[in-house]
This record gives C-alpha cells, structure tokens and sequence, in this order.
C-alpha cells in the first residue's frame, strides 16, 4: 500500500524536437492536441472531444517523452503515474490514488493559469488489463474510477483534461477502455529506423566529447533494432568507457564496446574489456 504517485511537473519543458525520428507519431499526436487547443472550431462542427490517446509500442521508444511534448505543446498541466504503481494497493486505496490524481492535475493547471492538464499514465494495461473473474477486484475499482473520471470530464469546465495513457500490450487491455469517448486515438510509437536512430544519436551526443573519427552514420547502421532508450544507452556506456580509459575524447573503439554491452545487457565489464 502507500505506492507515491507525487510526479507532478509544474511545467515541462520537453520538446517535440527533442524526439528524434517517430515523424508519423510526433504528426498524429500533434494533430490530435490541436483539437484541444482549438476546441471552440472543433465545437462549431459539434466534433466530439477528445478525452484519452493511447501510445502504444515497445519499452523505450519515447512514449513518457512524447507525453511531456504534448503537455509542453498545449500549455498544459502535466502529472504522471505508472500503472505499476497501483499494484498491491488495498482495495479502495487505488481508486483514490485516481481521483488525488485528476484533482492534482486541476490544482496545478489552476496554479499556474493553464486551461488544460494532462494525466498521463504509464503501463496502463497493469490497473487497465482485462477483467477476470473476481480475483482482480482491487484492480477494478481503480479501473472503474479511471473510467468514471473519464466519462465525467466535462468538455465545458476549465481546465480541459486529456488522458495519455502508454502501453506496451494493447492486447491486454480492457475494451472498456478502448470503447469510443474514452481512449478513441490509438498511436502507435515504433522502434526507430536508421534515420531516426541518427538523430536519437546525435540528440544524446549533443553534450559529449566525440572524436572526429566517429562516424554517427555508421553508429545509426550497428543499432539496428534498438529502442531509443537503448540508443541513449549506448551514447552514455561509450562516454563511461572513454571516462573509465581517461581518453579525451569518445572514440569509434569505445562505441563498439558500448553496443555490445548494451546488445547483451548482462555482460559483464570484464568480459567486454578481454
Ligand atoms: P517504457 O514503455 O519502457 O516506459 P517509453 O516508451 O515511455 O518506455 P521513454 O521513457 O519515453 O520510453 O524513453 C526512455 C528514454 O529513452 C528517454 O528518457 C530518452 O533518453 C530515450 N529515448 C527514447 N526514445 C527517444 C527518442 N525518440 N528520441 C530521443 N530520446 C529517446
């Protein structure tokens, strides 16, 4: 019990810019915010409002990156938690985390003079996955409280909330969720291509001694299939080996080893170094 969801963020100054590659994404999830920020248009042609969008793909892919964008985007409020974060709670105690949160969100936005908050909600599918039985019923009170949050958000009322939700298993979720004037924009975030993970690259190189040497197109080519969370990771492990050699600069050598170690997660120094 007593998991802390105290991720409020007064303002994030997180860009869409500082996303690389995820261009279909980054234009579907802007195109969808527009409709927040435009509400009086959207409501002369009586467009139903949109409540949730749900990111979903693979870890690491920039979906909590992505939700700060939006916030930053929109001029909104933002307060996070993670679906984990509810697990094991006593019953009652989850539905309560929800509406701390929403009422978070309202305080914040009222705070810092912003007509709209977002909530976003990290692996949703663990406090929104499919309801089985009656063993998860502490779930779905929480579930159950998401939903009536959701369906009570009046579009009139300042601020405006939204509901970004990020999940890596939208087969485990509960239609209720999905069912139109809830979750009704699904995005999809993918794994990055050569181009995207060049500019991940370059984003997590901005700040470190690179050696002339190092040939960033080359770097994007040998991640093939990585996340951008493991791009990050390669960038920081390559800087950890040139630290570690006292090498002045960070150097072709130090990438390889670095891609290695993040492509085998657990090995370990030792073996890399022989
Ligand atoms: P999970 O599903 O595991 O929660 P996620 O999709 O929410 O992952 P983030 O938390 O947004 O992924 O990304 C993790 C980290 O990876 C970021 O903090 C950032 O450093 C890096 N990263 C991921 N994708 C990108 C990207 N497209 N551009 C730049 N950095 C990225």
């Amino acid at each position: 019990q007593g998991a802390k969801i105290k991720n409020a963020v007064p303002k994030t100054d997180f860009r869409f810019e500082d996303i690389g590659g995820q261009e279909r994404a980054k234009g579907e999830l802007k195109e969808a915010l527009d409709f927040l920020i435009h509400k009086d248009e959207t409501a002369h042609y009586g467009i139903r409002p949109l409540k949730g969008i749900l990111l979903t793909g693979p870890p690491g892919t920039g979906k909590t990156l992505m939700a700060k964008a939006a916030a930053n985007y929109t001029n909104s409020a933002f307060v996070a938690a993670s679906g984990s974060q509810f697990v094991e709670m006593y019953v009652g105690v989850g539905a309560q985390r929800i509406r701390e949160l929403f009422k978070e969100v309202k305080t914040l936005a009222e705070k810092n003079n912003q007509d709209s908050g977002i909530v976003f909600i990290d692996e949703i599918d663990v406090l929104g996955g499919k309801r089985e039985g009656s063993q998860h019923r502490e779930y779905d009170q929480t579930l159950n409280q998401l939903l009536t949050e959701m369906d009570g958000m009046s579009t009139s009322e300042k601020p405006r909330i939204l509901i970004m939700a990020a999940t890596n298993r939208m087969d485990m979720l509960d239609d209720a969720l999905l069912r139109p004037g809830r979750f009704d924009r699904k995005i999809s975030v993918d794994l990055p291509d050569k181009k995207a993970r060049k500019q991940i690259l370059l984003i997590h190189t901005q700040n470190k001694p690179l050696a002339e040497e190092v040939d960033i197109d080359r770097v994007a080519q040998e991640t093939y299939g990585f996340s951008g969370a493991q791009i990050e990771s390669v960038t920081n492990e390559a800087a950890i080996y040139a630290f570690r050699e006292e090498a002045k600069e960070i150097t072709p050598d130090h990438f390889s080893l670095a891609i290695d170690k993040v492509m085998m997660g657990e090995k370990t120094d030792r073996e890399t170094n022989a």
